[in-house]
């Protein structure tokens, strides 16, 4: 059974990367429980990932990422968010990052932090690489 849980967003400009990104760490993301905000998590389904799907990001899916982090209920996020374009639910995004550190749940906001980041998760949970 697949015990460790983490997030997958990405914002409009960045949704290719978190797809390409996906595809190159495929095997270890199979071997975790993977949520997403809505429409990130329609384009990693296309890779062949079992993803469950939040709102999307604008209609509240960050913030209810955000719970599940407050709830200690994820190993980790990666948020491939943009950081040149201006976003409408930018308090949510901001909400999402404050969260993550007042609960110490590890962020990776780019690929090769969000390597790093699935290599020790896949490390400490003895997953294969
Ligand atoms: P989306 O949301 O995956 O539904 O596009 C991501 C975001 O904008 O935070």
């Amino acid at each position: 059974m697949k015990t460790h849980t983490i997030a997958l967003i990405a914002h409009d400009g960045r949704k290719a990367e978190m797809v390409g990104f996906v595809k190159d760490h495929y095997d270890i993301l199979k071997e975790m429980n993977l949520i997403a905000t809505g429409t990130t998590g329609s384009y990693i389904q296309q890779t062949g990932l079992e993803v469950t799907r939040k709102l999307s990001g604008p209609q509240g899916g960050d913030a209810q990422i955000a719970a599940m982090a407050a709830e200690g209920l994820l190993k980790g996020i990666i948020f491939f968010r943009d950081p040149l374009g201006k976003h409408a639910h930018e308090p949510d995004v901001q909400m999402l990052l404050r969260i993550c550190d007042v609960h110490n749940v590890p962020l990776a906001t780019n690929p090769a932090t969000a390597k790093y980041l699935l290599l020790g998760i896949a490390k400490e949970e003895g997953i294969e690489v």
